[in-house]
């Protein structure tokens, strides 16, 4: 196989190289796969100063990303994966540092929930996800090989500002992209500490400047510099519905990891004591800051109160419902038979969001709850918040209409507790969603806790699903006529 580097080779491979950029000899040979050489020059990018990435101007961004893929490309399979250890071990190394950093400026989600979103950045993917496929023949053999985009416009949410960053850098630079980002301008401070730091230990290491661009002052129109210019080919979005369909009518290639509303089914055959601890641990996380966690259960009324004693018991708070009507005011807006969410609360302490609803709860609480109806704006809306929306349903067949009209057709992320086989198939099958987790919390389904890997752009509005590199890829095939098979 062509890329498949053992991790010896590829120390020996990248020792060698950044042996000699720092002995100052500009062409370094690093070889590829099983015995390949190829000729590399590290040395600086002509026309492109070192700015450790971070631009007030998006075709100067592109420009110097640009520059950083061909330069890139030149380090072969050896200096992407080089690139991914780097930012991994930055990443984990500073997570504390960035983590605190990210939730002093954006004040939204747990200061440990941050932290360890940084920590976890070692379980995406890289560079082993890049592996040709083969077809030989009675007429020759045939490669497809998954080749880079070239320079990706990155587009992050504020809810998860760096981890976006890292798991994007990761993915995109692993396939053999450079990126430039226009982060939230919630999030941009963190941005570029994280974009600037993970640069200068590119730089450091491997020679190539501003492999990972960022936009130091994000706006609607460096977005639209962005997707405009004609260096960047591919667009990965992440956020909500607004910057989505922005993205889809800007004409450019864009994979979308779109907003979603997950709902989960409680049914009579579920144990409840487990299904209220995964609520728990899935929607309270970060402050149910996440796109995949636990935002509105339906419970079938014959399950109903022994659920709801189970969520007591695991120390989440009912509010009742004079509080949730004072709570959903301070929350939404009504504009023109709608409800809009306000910010001001999304990814606040349980503890702030009852204050708000004029109730009083432990200060480690970590979920409110409330009984609703099936039309409540808590139920219907992406409240992004500690506070989960209960409502009893009278059959499973009232369960699934109801969880799928408050999913939207997002086609994002469902839970379902339940021993009923037939169920969790007739649940997957209605709501269609990227990620369908069975009993467990809604973090298993990025593979914290459940099989599979992490990424934090889970593209669902396009359908790529949970990104990985080969998400950051374009097949290019090659054909030998005739020859070179040898069955
Ligand atoms: P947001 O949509 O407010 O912002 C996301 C990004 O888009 C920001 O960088 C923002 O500046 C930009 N933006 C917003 N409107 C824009 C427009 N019209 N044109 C250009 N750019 C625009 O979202 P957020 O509050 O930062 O993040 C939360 C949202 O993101 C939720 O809906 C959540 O479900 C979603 N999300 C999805 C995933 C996923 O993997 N599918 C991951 C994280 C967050």
């Amino acid at each position: 196989m062509a890329f498949n580097l053992d991790e010896e080779t590829l120390r020996e491979i990248v020792r060698g190289a950044v042996g000699k950029i720092l002995a100052g000899n500009s062409g370094v040979q690093a070889r590829v796969g099983s015995g390949s050489l190829r000729s590399v020059n590290f040395a600086g990018q002509h026309g492109y100063a070192s700015r450790n990435g971070i631009f007030d101007d998006a075709s100067k961004a592109a420009e110097a990303a640009w520059a950083a893929y061909r330069r890139l490309s030149e380090g072969g399979i050896a200096a992407r994966a080089k690139v991914v250890e780097i930012v991994k071990n930055l990443v984990v190394a500073k997570s504390k540092e960035w983590g605190t950093f990210e939730f002093n400026e954006t004040k939204i989600g747990k200061l440990e929930h941050k932290i360890s979103k940084l920590e976890i950045v070692k379980g995406v993917p890289g560079v082993e996800w890049i592996r040709p496929d083969a077809w030989s023949g009675d007429n020759g053999i045939m490669l497809e090989e998954y080749a880079p985009y070239g320079v990706i416009g990155a587009i992050t949410p504020v809810t998860h500002s760096i981890p976006t960053i890292a798991g994007n850098i990761i993915n995109m630079v692993a396939a053999g992209n450079a990126v430039v980002f226009n982060p939230h301008p919630g999030g941009a401070k963190s941005a570029v500490l994280a974009v600037s730091e993970i640069n200068a230990a590119i730089e450091r290491e491997l020679g190539i400047c501003n492999l990972v661009c960022c936009i130091s002052h994000p706006t609607l129109e460096t977005f639209d510099a962005i997707a405009k210019n004609p260096l960047i080919a591919l667009m990965c979005i992440t956020g909500g519905p607004g910057v989505v369909s922005a993205a889809m009518k800007s004409g450019k290639k864009s994979i979308c990891a779109g907003p979603g509303n997950p709902p989960v089914i409680v049914d009579d055959t579920a144990d409840p004591g487990k299904a209220a601890a995964d609520i728990i641990e899935g929607g309270a996380f970060d402050n149910n800051l996440l796109c995949v966690g636990e935002k509105e259960v339906f419970v079938l009324e014959s399950a109903y109160k022994k659920f709801v004693s189970a969520l007591k018991d695991k120390g989440a708070v009912d509010i009742g419902s004079a509080a949730l009507d004072r709570l959903t005011s301070a929350v939404f807006d009504r504009k023109d038979g709608k409800w809009a969410l306000k910010r001001e609360l999304v990814g606040k302490d349980a503890c702030v969001l009852a204050d708000a609803a004029g109730v009083s709860c432990p200060k480690e609480t970590p979920m409110l709850f409330a009984e609703a109806d099936a039309k409540h704006p808590f139920v219907i809306e992406e409240q992004m918040m500690p506070m989960i929306p209960v409502v009893p349903v009278g059959s499973f067949d009232e369960a699934l209409a109801a969880a799928k009209a408050a999913e939207r057709n997002y086609r994002h992320s469902a839970i379902i507790h339940s021993l009923d086989v037939s169920r969790m198939t007739a649940m997957a099958r209605e709501l269609e969603t990227t990620v369908f987790v069975k009993n467990g919390p809604s973090t298993a389904g990025l593979g914290l806790g459940g099989e599979g890997y992490l990424s934090y752009s889970i593209a669902t509005t396009t359908g790529e699903g949970i990104s990985n590199p080969k998400t950051f890829t374009r097949k290019r095939r090659c054909v030998m006529v005739g020859n070179l098979n040898v069955f």
